[in-house]
This record gives structure tokens, sequence and C-alpha cells, in this order.
């Protein structure tokens, strides 16, 4: 035992010395990695070593070998993920295969001479966190590898590494390894509104804070100021919202300025401050500072993003104040603009001209941020989240902004700059191809046909409706009206709403979600009681049936609303069939009422369910006789089923929904449902994005609800699929243990010419 040893020992200097060799030798790179994957398979005694190079594309080229035929040398390749060495790349650590011929992963490449190898032990070549490519040792033979023969390979991959990067190499191969020169450039965020954008970077800054906050003036022409601007603020906004092409009624987001701006309160605290010898200026800055503070120590994420909209509305107030055209910035814009911020509240991205903004940085950030929502539905990507950006990028900067994979470049090189030249076009290109699939009927390649809807909430939604790719709104979320106001819409006020919703909706469906509030959808009318996890607190459903003339009044809403057409009514949360069949109830009770007062009733009633928490589907084979339909929320459902916070960045992509875990749930619910005969849809962000849309489809999900920029791409994606492929390989590589199928999911849609 102890000879062993020592000859491995020995064995392994020997490599070492021999590599260092290799390596000072004045040799080409080509050659410096024949030599070494020649003395590798020599010294650890394996038939095979090779080396495959992480190649534009993410392709995996077999570089140099040893023991494979050397005419499959830069010939056979391998994509991320394909294969045992595929698997290496994409996992980024050392990988052992007993068995290798025999593994599911297993590709067998002819060129290469290949024999059925019994072993297969590989390392990833890395720089840092990159991947540059994968060293692996074949034997013929049976073999455990030890933990010295993983390490030594983990060294020899190191050198590797150094070979690559190092300035000969460059010089001598820089199109055969991507380096990025200046990683400092590149700066990581939270991605919120997906899309790419390349420009010049514009820093959005408030007004400096007032000096002169003691008057010298009367109080009196004080007074006056703060009205004067107080009306112009009021006039200015309305024309912004006019003119950004939102109705006034229907713009729900913008009641909260018209909230603040008539808010008695806060005109009162700045009159107050003028009356005890503050200048206007003083008055606001004052009032600004208390509430900014009083609002941050609020832990409820919904009111405390409010902060953004109160301090975009009190620069706006400053800035009339000194007289400032608020408009008079988009002189200084270029074109190509993108937009850099610490924050920003939504009326302020409205005062740029739309047409020259193409992305947005912020250093805070979330979802739920107005901003956010806005620079959605005027489809603008942005990133989020990235720290100190404001004070890193300077005006004028060349920025390029992956928003869906969230990270951006300063002045990039020009490497990156014409991939993203070329990324932008392609997608320009592929958005004008999408407009042409308006008239095409939606279904697969084998004939599944699938209906396509839409998520709506916010009316800017609506304008893609008319466009053609919808069959109907297949989730209407009636939240956002009640979230911008100060007291709760009455059923009058609701009726109004809905109305609209369904006359913007043409003949299409509207399915009517009843209130979501709670967790981080706050009312500020309902009184709660701060809960240490608000997802899974007194929210939604739980709300309304305890509050149950919330409900009661929004059901007779919808019911007028529908004015004797057809009604879809569906309910968030249901955690048990009971609370269905209770919810159900008040709805009976109200078309009772609506009858006997001589009221209309809806021609047709469809009542269905949300399926967000997974103790519903242990209860489906009771719950499904009693729904007209079903739509599965995958952003609840997966953040209950892998106990993950989908509001937390640090958490929330952590586990995949592209799981066993998640496909097999979602193939259980979507096979009870047929065995039901329940019509089943996907109303999440899973329904939105090409991959998982792929998954979904395959696995029997005939209606798919998403958000309006994403209908293009999902009908590309069905109308390139045959679901029997998908479901054949889903059904190789789910009971492969993996933590993600995401990578290789892709490759096989690449592989098939799925477009994703
Ligand atoms: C969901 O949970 O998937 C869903 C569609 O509802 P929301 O995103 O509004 O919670
Ligand atoms: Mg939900």
């Amino acid at each position: 035992m102890e000879k062993e040893q020592d000859v491995k020992t020995v064995s392994s200097r020997q490599l070492l010395k021999q590599l260092r060799e290799i390596m000072s030798s004045g040799i080409v790179v080509q050659e410096k990695l024949n030599q070494i994957v020649s003395v590798v398979a020599k010294e650890m005694h394996t038939d095979v070593c090779s080396f495959y190079l992480l190649q534009p594309g993410d392709i995996l080229e077999l570089f140099s070998t040893y023991g494979l035929k050397q005419s499959a040398v830069h010939e056979t390749s391998l994509r991320l993920g394909e294969g045992l060495i595929g698997e290496i790349a994409v996992q980024k650590k050392a990988l052992s295969f007993e068995d290798a011929w025999h593994h599911p992963s297993f590709v067998f490449k002819q060129e290469t001479g290949e024999k059925p190898f019994q072993t297969l032990m590989g390392v990833p070549v890395l720089q840092g966190s990159n991947l540059l490519g994968v060293v692996a040792v074949q034997t013929e033979r049976e073999h455990d590898y030890t933990e010295d023969e993983i390490e030594t390979l983990e060294t020899v991959a190191m050198l590797i590494a150094q070979i690559l990067v190092s300035v000969a190499f460059e010089k001598q191969q820089n199109t055969l390894v991507k380096v990025h020169k200046d990683v400092r450039s590149r700066m990581e965020g939270v991605r919120l509104m997906s899309g790419m954008a390349l420009g010049k970077a514009f820093i959005h800054s408030r007004t400096k804070r007032v000096e002169n906050l003691i008057s010298t003036n009367n109080e009196a022409a004080e007074l006056s100021k703060l009205t004067n601007a107080l009306t112009e603020m009021d006039k200015v906004l309305s024309d912004t919202l006019a003119d950004a092409e939102i109705s006034e009624e229907n713009a729900e987001i913008f009641e909260t300025y018209r909230m603040f701006t008539k808010d008695k309160g806060w005109i009162q605290k700045m009159t107050d401050y003028i009356h005890s010898g503050f200048t206007a200026e003083g008055a606001v800055q004052k009032v600004t500072d208390d509430m900014t503070e009083r609002m941050s120590m609020i832990t409820d994420p919904y009111l405390k993003e409010r902060i953004h909209d109160f301090q975009d509305l009190a620069d706006r107030l400053l800035q009339h104040l000194a007289g400032k055209d608020i408009k008079s910035k988009n002189n200084e814009l270029t074109d190509n603009t993108i937009l850099v911020a610490h924050s920003m509240g939504p009326a302020e991205l409205l005062d740029y001209d739309r047409e020259k903004i193409k992305g947005i940085i912020l250093e805070e950030g979330s979802p739920t941020m107005h901003v956010v929502i806005v620079a959605k539905a005027m489809n603008i990507p942005v990133i989020g989240g990235v720290k100190d950006v404001v004070n890193t990028v300077v005006k004028g900067d060349t920025i390029a902004l992956d928003g869906d994979n969230g990270y951006i470049y300063i002045n990039p090189v020009e490497d990156i700059l014409n991939d993203f030249k070329k990324k932008i076009d392609s997608r320009e290109r592929i958005r004008r191809k999408y407009e042409k699939l308006k008239d095409v009927p939606c279904q697969t390649k084998d004939g599944i046909k699938v209906s396509l809807n839409l998520n709506a909430g916010l009316s800017l939604d609506m304008l893609s409706l008319g466009e053609g790719f919808a069959d109907g709104i297949g989730l209407y979320r009636t939240e956002l009206p009640f979230m911008s106001t100060a007291q709760l819409p009455d059923t009058q006020k609701q009726t109004e709403i809905y109305r609209r919703v369904i006359s913007n909706a043409a003949d299409k469906p509207v399915v009517f979600r009843t209130l979501d509030i709670g967790s981080d959808k706050v009312l500020p009318y309902v009184q709660r009681k701060p809960e240490e996890n608000p997802a899974m607190g007194w929210r939604s459903i739980r709300i309304t049936l305890d509050r149950r003339t919330l409900l009661r009044q929004q059901l007779r809403a919808f019911i007028r609303a529908v004015n004797g057409g057809e009604l879809y009514v569906m309910f968030p949360m249901i955690t048990d069939t009971d609370e269905f069949v209770q919810a159900k109830k008040t709805l009976d009770i109200e078309l009772a009422r609506e009858e006997e007062k001589g009221h209309i009733l809806p021609s047709k009633i469809y009542v269905g369910t949300m399926l967000e928490v997974p103790s519903l589907i242990f209860q489906l084979d009771e719950l499904l006789p009693l729904v007209d339909f079903l739509s599965v929320g995958t952003n609840d459902l997966s953040q209950f089923l892998f106990a993950t916070d989908r509001s937390d960045p640090t958490v929330w992509e952590r586990y995949d929904v592209l799981s066993a875990p998640m496909i097999r749930t979602l193939k259980h619910v979507v096979d009870l449902c047929d065995k039901h005969k329940v019509p089943c849809s996907v109303c999440g962000e899973m329904a939105g994005k090409p991959l998982e849309a792929m998954v979904l489809v395959a696995l029997g999900f005939k209606k798919l609800s998403m958000n309006p920029a994403s209908l293009g791409a999902i009908k590309a994606m069905i109308l390139s699929m045959d679901t029997r492929q998908v479901i054949d390989y889903l059904n190789t590589i789910l009971p492969v243990p993996a933590h993600s199928l995401r990578e290789k999911l892709r490759l096989f849609a690449l592989d098939h010419d799925i477009v994703i």
C-alpha cells in the first residue's frame, strides 16, 4: 500500500516536472497542448486524454487528444451540456463515470474512433469562474478514480488555463479564446424586464438638496410660489400622461400621484413650514426628508416602494419652484439612451422621450416598483440592484445591457459590442418575423392546438390584445386599481373598470381573478398587522373570504360588467376544496341577489380556480368535478414547492422550474385535469418563456397565458416544436438526478430547430 502511494507521488511529481518543461518551451500552443495530453495519458496510465476548448457559440471543440483519432481534432465538437464532457462543462466541476459507455448522457462520436471505454473522468478548465474548456481521461479497463488522480487532473487543468490566457496565446490565437480584457467593466444586477439594449449612458439625477431653507421673503410670497408650483406640476403631469397615450382613467398607477399631489396632509405640512419661516423650496425639502425617514422605517414592501413615487413628486415640485422645464433634459439625450439612476418614479420615466430610451439601469429596484411596471408596459429592458452604478458610469459611456441575463458592460471591447449589435439586430428581425405569424393557426408540428392568452392588469397591457396573437385574457389581475387608489373602489367604480376591460378585449373572453391582495400587494385601506411571512400569511382568498363584503362587491361588479354576456371568474390561492366551495357559494348568493333585483344575469358562467398552493394538488380528485377550469400559477406554486421566496433575489433562482420536481408536479396536474375533462392552463411566468413553454406544451397544457411581450416568441416556439419528440426526450432525462434540466433542454431545442 505504502509502495503504491510512493509510486503515485513519484508519478505525479514526474508529470508536473514534464508539464513545467512543456510550459516553458517555446513551441506553439497547439503543440504544447498535444504534448500535455500525451504526457498526462502516459503518466496517469489512461488510454485517452483529451482537451476540449470552449469556442464561441457554446461549442466544446476537441482541440488535442491522445488516444482518439487525430483526424477528429478540430472536427468533433459537443455542445455545452451534451455528453459527459458537456455535463462536466455545465456543472463546472470534476466528475468521474465508472460505466461511461452506458451512462444516459453518453454521446457516441463515431469520427473519434472511440472504443467502448469503461471510464471517463474530466475536470473543467477555468479562469476564475469562466469556463475555458474541459480536460478528460478515459480507460478501457474498469477503474475507480481516486481523489489523488482527480487532483492531478485538476492541476493539469490549471496549467492549461494558464497557457490559454497567456499573452503569447492571445497574440498567436486570439480568435480561439474570448478573454474579456476588462472584467471591471461588467456589472451585474437583477433582471426586472428582459431585452437587450445598446446606447449612451444618461445619468438621471434629482435636484440637489435645497440650501436656502430660511426665507427672507414674506410668507405670502412663499405660499403663492408653492401654490403656483403645485398647479404647474399638476398640469405638466396631466399633459405627460395624455402624451403617453395612457387614458387618465385607465392609468391606475398614476392615481397614486394624483393622490399625493392633492394630498392635503402633504400640502398642509409644507404650508406649516412656510409659516414657521421656511422658503417654499426649504419646506418641500424638509417635508420630503421627514417623509422619507418615516417611510424608510416601513417594512411593508409595497408601501416602501412608494418612497420612489413620493421622491419623484417632491423633486418635480422643486424643479417647478426653480422655474425649470422638466422636459428640457430630453435635449441632452442621444437617439439611443440608457438611463442610469439610483431610483426613479414612473412619471419621471414618462418625462423622457420614449423613442430615445432603450434601457434602464437602477441601483435599487424590485419587480413591484412602479417605474418597473411602467417600463414593462413600454417594453423597455430594465436591470435593477446594480450597486454603485451611478458613480461608476459617466454620461456618454457606451452601455451594453442584457436584461435577459441581468448584466451590463460599460464601454465594452469591440468583440462584445459587435456581439450585442448582432443580437439586437437579430431580435428586431425576429420581431418582424413574429408579426407575420399573427394569422397562422397556433399549433405544433404534430398538430396540437395551443391557445395563447394575455395576462393583464395594467391598461397598457391591453394594447397588444388587438394585435391578433391572443385568444383572450387568461388572467386579469384585479388588484392594481385597488392598490393605487386612496379608498376601496365601490361596486359601481369596479363595474366601470371591468366593463372597460371587457370592451377593450372586444369579443374575446376575459378571466377575472378575484382580489389577490396581501403578500407584496398591499391595499392602503385594509388594516393588517405585520407578518413574518406575508406570502404565506393573510392574503388573497383568505382575506376575501374573511372580509366577505369585499368579495361580494367584486363578484357583483363582475356580474354587472358582463351585462348578460359570459362570465369567467377565477379564485386565487385556493388551499383546500372547501375554500373553493365557500367562494363559489358567495358567487351563487350574488347571482341570486342580482336576479331578485331584476338585473340581467350572465348568459353563461365559468368558475375556476388557480392552483398555486401545493396542498391543492392532493385534492384534485375532489376539487376538479366542482370547477369549470383550472389555471396553474407557477410563480406562487414554485415558491411554495421549493420553499424559496419569489421576491428575494438571493434565493429566487436557486432552484429551477425546469427540474424534475416541478415538471413532475405539472404533469400530475395536467393528467388529472385531462382525466376529469377540466380545461387547464398555465398563467405564471413559465408560460411566457419559450423553453419553459416548450415543456408545458409537451406535458399537455393547451392554454398558456402570458405577458404581451412574450406572445410572438411563444407562438414561434410552438410552431417549430413536435410534442412527441419533446416528450420522448423528457422521459429520458427526467430520471437522471440533476439540479436543473435547463441546459439539456436548451441544447435539445437547438438541435431540433425549436425556436427558443
Ligand atoms: C402566479 O402565482 O403564478 C400568478 C400568476 O399569480 P401572481 O403572479 O399574480 O401571484
Ligand atoms: Mg400568484
